[in-house]
């Protein structure tokens, strides 16, 4: 199993990272991307993968991030992408929910992220909130970008237009929430060699453990195992499926 998306950068995550990297391989989940938000935390994820060989990272600036990053950013960004340990750009994208930055700064952010995925041919981690029509307004100008929409929560209809574009779909620990019966529909509706789990830890523990504060990437695993028995499928089957899936999104594994 892999966890596609974390921050093991986190402080919460990081003070303990020898015990959470122990607690996942015990859980059975050998492999991790961990995500950066900013320049300063991309510098650090990609530090935390030296000496880690089961470690990726992905590097760019998250919308929520955008107030204090500028186009200034970019040429930096573009040269984190040599590292042996990048294996996508973001996460990037447009939150319309927490309105941390004004939208058009937002928005010139993401299009200078997907334009670099574009120079070097690589996927992006998407987040999007309450700000699909835009996303996939900017992303309609870059078709040659491999996209994942990471801890989707939104609707039906959402996804529907997210696959009919060619766009992969990720689920994080509300899909073990009890009244997320929606949110299952969608499980139901992607098909499962365009879907990934990740935990987006220290965020959105899954249930049975939503009461720790602090997700950690061996609880992906009960993420799995929602998102297996909603498809109808052991989850060892999940399990190699959705690794298998990482393999290929993300470039790494393949020989
Ligand atoms: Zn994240």
């Amino acid at each position: 199993m892999i966890d596609t998306h974390c921050h093991l950068t986190d402080a919460r995550l990081l003070e303990q990272l020898d015990d959470v990297l122990e607690r996942a391989r015990l859980a059975g989940v050998e492999r991790m991307i961990t995500i950066g938000t900013d320049l300063e935390d991309d510098r650090a994820a990609i530090a935390l993968c030296r000496g880690r060989e089961n470690l990726r990272c992905v590097v760019g600036i998250h919308p929520n991030y955008t107030q204090t990053a500028s186009l200034a950013d970019l040429p930096e960004l573009r040269d984190l992408q040599a590292d042996w340990a990048v294996v996508a750009l973001g996460e990037m994208g447009l939150d319309y929910f927490h309105k941390f930055a004004d939208r058009d700064h937002q928005r010139r952010l993401f299009e200078a992220q997907m334009a670099l995925a574009a120079e070097f041919k690589r996927p992006v981690v998407i987040h999007s909130r309450e700000a699909i029509d835009d996303t996939l307004a900017v992303m309609k100008t870059f078709p040659g970008v491999n996209a994942v929409f990471h801890c989707f929560t939104g609707s039906l209809a959402e996804a529907q237009r997210i696959l009919a574009e060619g766009y992969w779909i990720s689920f994080t620990g509300p899909v073990t929430y009890k009244k997320n019966d929606d949110l299952r529909d969608v499980v139901k509706l992607v098909p499962i060699d365009r879907l990934m789990v990740e935990t987006d830890a220290p965020y959105l523990s899954p249930e049975p453990k939503r009461s720790h504060k602090t997700n950690e990437p061996a609880l992906v695993m009960y993420t799995a195992a929602k998102v297996a028995e909603v498809k109808g499928v052991p989850l060892a089957e999940l399990d190699r499926v959705t690794t298998a899936n990482a393999e290929r999104f993300f470039g790494w594994g393949q020989s």
